[in-house]
């Protein structure tokens, strides 16, 4: 098995590895998936990969399986919490689109209604 990349001051990394306490909902062998802590809708999670990579397209050229796991999981997160038909997955790439903690992650929202465009 090959080591896991990781990164000490990274806080979804300390996540992962139950450094940090989180309230996870699912996990596989490539990602987690926990509440985000300002939830933004009733249902607001946000699935992570294990090992570290900055940004969707970073996971996506690193990692096309953990990528495509991470998509699994959301879906599979959407349906648990009841709303397997309407829920709404982003990932912010970069600081001026809004991303904050440079470790991917893709933002699952459901259970209220959802404007288009967003903010
Ligand atoms: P971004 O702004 O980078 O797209 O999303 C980062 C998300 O991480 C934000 O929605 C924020 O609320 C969430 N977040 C920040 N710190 C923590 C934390 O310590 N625990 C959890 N569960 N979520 C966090
Ligand atoms: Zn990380």
């Amino acid at each position: 098995m090959s080591t896991p990349k990781t990164e000490a001051d990274c806080l979804f990394c300390r996540i992962v590895a139950g450094d940090v306490p989180a309230e996870v909902v699912h996990a596989t062998e490539r990602t987690v998936a926990f509440r985000d802590i300002n939830a933004q809708a009733p249902t607001h999670v946000l699935v992570v990969p294990r090992d570290h990579y900055a940004d969707a397209a970073e996971l996506a050229a690193g990692d096309p399986e953990a990528t495509a796991e991470l998509v699994r999981t959301a879906a599979a997160v959407a349906t648990a919490e009841g709303h397997p038909d309407d829920y709404r997955l982003v990932f912010n790439t970069g600081a001026g689109a809004g991303q904050t903690v440079f470790h991917t992650h893709l933002h699952v929202l459901a259970g209220r209604d959802l404007a288009w465009p967003p903010g």
